[in-house]
């Protein structure tokens, strides 16, 4: 009586993740369907040996042992498909069925108590270590500090109980007895047991809802559509920037940048061609630019670089090898080479500025860009021009008419 409620208890501590599982099932992260059942009938295999005292034991300890196979299976299963790797569903269902028969050989055929449970502890101990090894393998993928090491600890952790089962019962330090009837190693295995099955599912669960997490704090972070970071993380970092050299000083200069006659693209090639130039364009500038600058969407076909640690001349620079790489940059839609330009406005770092000054500095420096007959980059004057009105309008409007010094950047540059 007293270890069936063991396994009660055992059996409903495992069932702890299933409902916070169930609603996730249709959200897209690869093996939550997998984990779900595997939750689902590493549950029923405990609470079967619950049911010890009502089911013949025949039954009982067949469907326990078989649905803890095929819930182990399912882990590693969709640990492969959250992984986006191929799951291996016949492979790992035939060598579950290999372990099934074989136990079902040991109950009915054989009688062989310890045989069935080494041949349950290596199968777990095995499944586990794979599981344990692709988790590894594959850890970069979870950025969340701890949360990889603590789905590790758990898998391994189970590895590690489920060996022990093995040296135990298989090298004879006690008498194999059913687990129903407690013995000192039987009671080590339950309690431990009742705490790694759990903190595997739990595990899971976690893994899951880290890269939900993550997901979403990619698509805020970035551009659905050409990876550049967003407008939203571009001016929350303009602004960070911007504090920063007012602290401590620095040399910091911004491009914006827009695209010439992004419309024709459009109105010609139709607008999903209109979006591969975008994909293009972005590619394109991240391959031309330093890594540690930041390139952002602002909307549209506008962008903005942020160049640290970015003198004028240097900038000038930087800003005139983005126009350089995007006209030497073969752009295909429909077969036909689509040539392909953009305009720049460059602002350096002025103290005191804030995001809507500086990029309205930017913005006037690229307005005389268009004006002057695109493809080309133009510096912004150093002093206090009109304040963008609105963060991301485009050149133009009052903020036009701020005074600029221009220079080619051609000329600048020699
Ligand atoms: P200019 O050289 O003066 O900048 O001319 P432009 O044609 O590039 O500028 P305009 O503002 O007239 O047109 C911008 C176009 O960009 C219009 C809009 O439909 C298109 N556009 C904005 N966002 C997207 C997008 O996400 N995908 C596509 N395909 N087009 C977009
Ligand atoms: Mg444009
Ligand atoms: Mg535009």
């Amino acid at each position: 009586m007293t270890t069936s409620l063991f396994f009660l208890m055992w059996g409903l501590a495992t069932a702890l993740a299933l409902p916070l599982l169930l609603p996730l099932r249709t959200r897209g992260v690869g093996g939550i369907q997998a984990f779900t059942v595997a939750n689902a009938l590493a549950a029923f295999s405990m609470l079967s040996y619950a049911s010890a005292e009502i089911v013949p034991p025949g039954l009982y300890v067949m469907l326990s042992n078989a649905t803890w196979v095929c819930a182990v299976s399912l882990v590693y299963v969709g640990v492969r498909q959250f992984f986006g790797l191929r799951p291996h569903i016949a492979r790992t269902l035939g060598i579950s069925g290999i372990c099934i028969a074989a136990f079902a050989w040991m109950l009915y055929v054989q009688g062989n108590l310890v045989g069935r449970m080494v041949l349950f502890s290596v199968f777990t101990c095995v499944v586990m270590l794979a599981t344990g090894r692709l988790m590894y393998r594959h850890r970069k993928r979870i950025h969340t500090r701890g949360v990889m090491l603590y789905v590790m600890l758990a898998v391994f952790g189970l590895a590690a109980l489920h060996a022990l089962r093995v040296v135990v019962y298989g090298f004879g330090w006690e008498a194999p007895v059913s687990m129903l009837q407690l013995s000192r190693w039987g009671l080590v295995f339950i309690v431990c047991g009742s705490v790694a099955v759990p903190a595997l599912f739990l595990a899971l669960l976690l893994l899951i809802q880290t890269s939900l997490s993550e997901q979403m704090q990619a698509a805020l972070t970035f551009d659905s559509l050409t990876h550049a970071y967003s407008r939203r993380s571009i001016l929350d970092e303009l602004d960070h920037e911007l504090h920063r050299c007012d602290r401590g000083g620095g040399k910091f200069a911004v491009l914006v940048l827009d695209i010439d006659h992004f419309k024709s693209i459009n109105d010609r090639y139709g607008h999903a061609a209109g979006d591969t130039a975008l994909r293009h364009y972005a590619q394109v500038v991240q391959n031309a630019v330093r890594g540690s600058d930041r390139f952002g969407r602002m909307g549209g076909e506008e962008f903005v670089l942020l160049m640290y640690d970015c003198d004028p001349a240097r900038a000038l620079v930087q800003a005139q090898r983005v126009c350089d790489a995007l006209r030497d940059t073969p752009l295909y839609l429909q077969g036909v080479e689509v040539p392909m330009t953009t305009s720049g406005g460059v602002a350096t770092y002025q103290m005191g500025d804030s995001a809507d000054v500086i990029l309205a500095r930017a913005d006037v420096a690229l307005y005389r860009a268009k004006e002057q007959g695109r493809d080309r980059v133009e510096m912004a004057w150093n002093g206090r021009g009109a304040g963008r009105t609105q963060v991301g309008g485009l050149a133009g409007g009052a903020a036009a008419n701020a005074p600029v010094a221009t220079c080619e950047t051609s000329e600048t540059t020699a």
